[in-house]
């Protein structure tokens, strides 16, 4: 069966007048994803629902079987993703509740919800003499997103500690926790699909040693210090969602965009940062479609210089002329296919 890439105006009514009747789930019409993407562009969620508790979630799993098969869109940090300015015409579901955000430390073992904070879990493992997770404190994302995109950087990523995860299921339904092992967790990918809903994390760290001193917290504190430092030196602020282009084998995408001659390219309100040419700069009330061209310029030009093709790291969602090229490799594993059974969408969106 083919997953429907847009819901018309009638279902997403008929959804938000459905799934506002769950208790712990605020539902808005028509959201204006900018305000919720680190781009801060892109078109509205047609049924934008903000989740304030795990069994409101599954409860919502549930509920929204009747509407299946659902274009859905878990939205995190939104620090990965690109949303056309088309908009997503389908469920996006936002994780607000406190029970989302708890990080929970009991000896080695972190098990933090999956809205909180990556910063915030690599923060927290310090303070308790934990070494492994600082690299963290430079990704501005949740422990959701964290997951499913197997975030990484400083030499380390997700897997390297990861045991399980709790997912809620929108076609299986249900709470299921799934073995970090079956995850296939790669090169800043998994096979977590769209309809599987990240709710916690369980990591398992190191104490920083054997007996646990107060100097260990100061290292810890100095790891964090030395990487955020680092992070402002080399990454430029503003609206960007990280880097754009995964790094091919053996190379780096932003050498080979600088190489390419792009810094300081220019597509309407989007630029290739001249401080990291695999970052996009956009401008305050920019467009999420300039972004895409100027995503194809790179990508030609890199072509075009080397015969290197890069693939988006950033998740691209409702764009309808998406070469599926653009897009990285997905699961293997065919149980844990998008529901269509293909590695993308027709149109090449990856959501
Ligand atoms: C300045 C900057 C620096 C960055 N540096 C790095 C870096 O060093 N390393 C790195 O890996 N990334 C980096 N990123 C990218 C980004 O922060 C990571 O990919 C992060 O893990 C995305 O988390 P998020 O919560 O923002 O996810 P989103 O961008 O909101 O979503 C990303 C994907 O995860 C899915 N998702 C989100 N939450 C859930 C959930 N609860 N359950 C299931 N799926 C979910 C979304 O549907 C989407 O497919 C950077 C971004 C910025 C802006």
């Amino acid at each position: 069966m083919n997953m429907p890439q847009r819901l018309d105006a009638g279902a997403l009514d008929s959804l938000a007048s459905d799934i506002s009747k769950i208790a712990g789930i605020s539902v808005e019409r028509n959201a204006p994803s900018g305000p919720l993407c680190t781009y801060r562009v892109g078109g509205p969620i047609g049924v934008l629902a903000r989740i304030e508790t795990p069994d409101a979630l599954t409860a919502l799993a549930e509920r929204v079987a009747v509407h299946d098969p659902l274009p859905m869109l878990v939205i995190g940090k939104g620090s990965n993703l690109l949303i056309a300015d088309v908009g997503f015409a389908g469920l996006g579901l936002l994780l607000v509740g406190d029970a989302f955000t708890a990080i929970d430390i009991s000896g080695v073992t972190v098990t933090a919800g999956a809205a909180a904070p990556l910063p915030l879990v690599a923060r927290a493992s310090v303070r308790e003499g934990l070494t492994d997770f600082e690299w963290a404190v430079g990704v501005p994302g949740t422990v959701g997103g964290g997951v499913r995109m197997n975030a990484g950087g400083h030499g380390s990523d997700m897997s390297a500690n990861l045991v399980s995860v709790d997912v809620v299921d929108f076609q299986r339904g249900g709470r299921h926790t799934i073995a970090a092992g079956d995850l296939e967790l790669g090169y800043r990918r998994s096979n977590l699909a769209a309809h599987q809903v990240v709710v916690a994390a369980t990591l398992r760290l190191a104490q920083a040693s054997v007996e646990p001193h107060e100097e260990d917290k100061t290292a810890g504190e100095a790891t964090l210090s030395d990487i955020v430092r680092w992070r402002r030196s080399n990454q430029p602020g503003g609206q960007n969602a990280g880097s754009v282009f995964t790094n091919p084998a053996n190379d780096s995408a932003g050498r080979l965009i600088d190489v390419a001659g792009l810094k300081g390219r220019r597509v309407g309100t989007a630029e290739v940062s001249t401080v990291h040419a695999n970052f996009i700069q956009v401008d305050p009330n920019g467009s999420a479609n300039d972004v895409m061209a100027l995503m194809r310029e790179m990508v030609a030009a890199v072509d075009a210089m080397s015969g290197i093709r890069l693939h988006a790291e950033t998740r691209l969602v409702s764009f309808a002329d998406v070469d599926v090229a653009f897009v990285q490799p997905m699961p293997t594993n065919p149980h844990l296919r998008t529901r269509n059974g293909s590695a993308t969408t027709k149109d090449g969106t990856i959501e």
